[in-house]
């Protein structure tokens, strides 16, 4: 089950689990869609893989599996912290 991560690991934006903003690569790494484009061209800079955009969880099924609240931040390469 996707983790729905709640913000960008880049600027650190909010990314609520109905946004349709997140983007994440084979392994989570999630990240908006302005740092995904602008930034990161495509590319997850942690394991070099393709960012999508992540899936939507239902409302009801949210309910029941809720996303997670652990901020993930690490520093890359062009990032900008928003504010
Ligand atoms: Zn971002
Ligand atoms: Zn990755």
């Amino acid at each position: 089950m996707l983790q729905l991560r709640p913000n960008c690991e880049c600027c650190n934006r909010e990314l609520p689990p109905q946004s349709t903003e997140a983007m994440i690569c084979t392994y989570e790494c999630t990240f908006c869609r302005s740092c995904t484009d602008g930034v990161f061209k495509g590319r997850c800079p942690n394991c070099g893989g393709e960012l999508v955009r992540r899936p939507i969880r239902p409302a009801d099924k949210l309910a029941r599996n809720p996303a997670s609240t652990e901020r993930v931040l690490k520093p890359h390469p062009g990032c900008v912290r928003a504010a």
